[in-house]
């Protein structure tokens, strides 16, 4: 799924804005990356955004892909989900914003939701930690595996 024309523009002008302000160098490979995750709603790990990226770039190799989205990561342009690192997942979406996550083929997908951004914590989290923000994951079966379940294939 695709991220509509004016997020992706959004998105690649903090890209720059950020960039120019931390004096990091904008260089060809740096912006290749970002924007395949800009461009995408699906959530992709790295594995995934080194196969779209290399399709373009044909001497990028998997580790500089890891080590730019880390640095994305470190300058606040992205975020991650899942678990850290090996398998984690990119996220170019900075809006608040809630997931549902299939089960079955790991498709994930933002929704927004005020009523969620509002959720009152039990107290017994403060016994854990200090919240900074409810991020809501909702799992279930999507669309397209429910058809594959319901047709057999
Ligand atoms: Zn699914
Ligand atoms: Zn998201």
């Amino acid at each position: 799924m695709k991220t509509s024309t004016k997020d992706i523009e959004q998105r690649m002008a903090r890209f720059n804005d950020v960039c120019r302000k931390s004096g990091a160098k904008l260089t060809h490979q740096r912006l290749e990356i970002f924007h395949e995750v800009a461009q995408t709603a699906d959530h992709p790990d790295a594995e995934t955004v080194f196969q779209g990226v290399r399709r373009r770039m044909p001497t990028l190799s998997l580790d500089t892909v890891y080590r730019t989205l880390w640095w994305l990561k470190e300058l606040g342009l992205i975020k991650t989900l899942g678990p850290p690192r090996e398998r984690a997942r990119f996220d170019a979406n900075l809006s608040r914003h809630h997931h549902f996550v299939c089960v079955q083929c790991g498709l994930t997908r933002d929704f927004y939701s005020e009523s969620f951004n509002k959720l009152k914590l039990p107290e017994s989290i403060q016994s854990i930690g200090h919240a900074e923000m409810t991020q809501v994951e909702v799992k279930g079966i999507c669309q397209q595996c429910a058809v594959k379940q319901k047709t057999g294939v």
